[in-house]
């Protein structure tokens, strides 16, 4: 992957644990992504690329990323847990 990627992938995480993944020479400049995003995240920065602006407003929809056309941009979800009480253990027999 090294030696087929002309630059090292932009890594930005969200404060909700959202992880950006930008390849920077893939990305066009088209804004696809940017008119996708519903919650305004992304901009171009002044070389016409992808830019995570806002990553604060993240949800990890990921529709960023399913509208690319150039496979620039990556969303991993963060792993942010609603806090509450756990889920009881649930025995494969039914028994509680
Ligand atoms: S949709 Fe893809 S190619 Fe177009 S601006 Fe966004 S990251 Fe770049
Ligand atoms: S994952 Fe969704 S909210 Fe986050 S930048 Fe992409 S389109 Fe916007």
């Amino acid at each position: 992957m090294k030696k087929f990627l002309m630059q090292e992938p932009a890594l930005v995480q969200s404060p909700a644990g959202h992880r950006f993944t930008i390849l920077r020479n893939f990305c066009k400049g088209c804004r696809i992504c940017v008119a996708f995003c519903p919650t305004q995240v992304l901009g171009l920065d002044d070389r016409f690329k992808v830019a995570v602006l806002h990553p604060e407003r993240c949800i990890g929809c990921r529709l960023c990323e399913l509208r690319c056309p150039d496979i620039a941009i990556h969303i991993a979800r963060g792993s942010v847990r609603k806090a509450g009480k756990a889920a009881a253990p649930v025995s494969r027999s039914g028994e509680k």
